[in-house]
């Protein structure tokens, strides 16, 4: 095949990387044109405090308008959106549609606070610290009612950088939660950083509620950590009472899943979650 041809050769007669070129542009096509059509919307899913019951603040989660209407992430698309270069427009545009409605919220005195995923991708860009900041500035929201959710990655496997990147957004008051907590390939190497890393809350990933009550090793040590450092702690994917009830117990003051709610589309949420008079919901 054209792979084994020197380095200047006509590489892209190989069909294989030719229908892969072509895959690639399709999908960036799609993409772009999603963007253009407003197929793309933020949902937002309640994060509930586990002892009262009542939502404190919600996770933005990208959904996508399929050919019938619906709206879904797509299995695997946020990994396409990463891998044909379009995470950064992607996610800055969620960061905006973020922003605005903070702006909205806070005009009306309400000041829940909103937690936005950014991929790493979109972390290490060079200007993602100021179009955030521009960003902030310009909707002028107060800054630590946006919770940034970072994930461990192979890709800021220097805590050097990642905390290069963290440490402005933090020191201008955003806030930092490290989502699907314990999930991450660096393991113990990483617990060794965690003092040093500029962040707030951590979120204990769903496979390790999955275990609740019965096994709970991880979590509790978890947990333990995470005092003993004095973050915050919200469980994600909640699904059993039995899971809040073990947690609760356990000093985890926050979470979200399905016990209590799915995401759903922005007006829903309102209705449900905020209440006329501009305060904050009580559910
Ligand atoms: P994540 O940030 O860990 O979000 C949690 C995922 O678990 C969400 O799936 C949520 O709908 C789902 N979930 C919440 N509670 C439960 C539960 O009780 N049971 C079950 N089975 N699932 C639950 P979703 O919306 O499909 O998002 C998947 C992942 O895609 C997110 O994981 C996040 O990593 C990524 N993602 C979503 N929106 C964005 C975005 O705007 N930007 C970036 N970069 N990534 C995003
Ligand atoms: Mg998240
Ligand atoms: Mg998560
Ligand atoms: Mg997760």
């Amino acid at each position: 095949t054209a792979r084994h041809k020197g380095k200047n050769q006509i590489e892209f007669f190989d069909p294989e990387q030719m229908e892969k070129a072509q895959q690639r542009l399709s999908e960036e096509n799609d993409i772009l044109m999603a963007l253009d059509r407003n197929d793309f919307a933020i949902w937002l899913q309640p994060q509930v405090d586990l002892s009262t019951g009542r939502v404190k603040s919600a996770e933005a989660l990208l959904r996508m308008r399929q050919a019938d209407g619906s709206w879904e992430l797509p299995e695997g698309l946020i990994d396409r959106i990463e891998s044909c270069g379009l995470i950064v427009a992607v996610g800055h545009w969620v960061l905006e549609e973020s922003c605005r409605l903070l702006s909205a919220w806070q005009s009306r005195g309400i000041m829940m606070p909103l937690s936005v995923n950014l991929s790493a991708l979109q972390l290490m860009h060079p200007t993602m610290v100021t179009e955030l900041l521009e960003l902030i500035h310009r909707f002028r929201i107060r800054p630590d009612t946006l919770f940034l959710e970072v994930t461990e990655s192979r890709r800021i496997d220097d805590p050097n950088e990642a905390v290069a990147i963290l440490r402005p957004l933090r020191n201008a008051g955003l806030r930092i939660a490290l989502d699907d907590f314990g999930m991450g390939y660096a393991g113990l190497r990483q617990l060794q950083h965690m003092k040093t890393l500029p962040v707030d809350v951590l979120k204990i990933d769903k496979t390790f509620v999955d275990g609740l009550p019965d096994d709970s090793s991880l979590v509790q040590a978890i947990i333990q950590m995470a005092h003993s450092l004095q973050l915050g702690i919200i469980a994600e994917g909640i699904e059993t009472e039995a899971q809040r009830e073990w947690l609760a117990t356990a000093g985890v003051e926050f979470g979200q899943g399905y016990l209590f709610a799915k995401a759903v589309p922005v007006d829903l949420f309102e209705r449900r979650y905020l209440d006329p008079d501009g305060h904050q919901g009580n559910d």
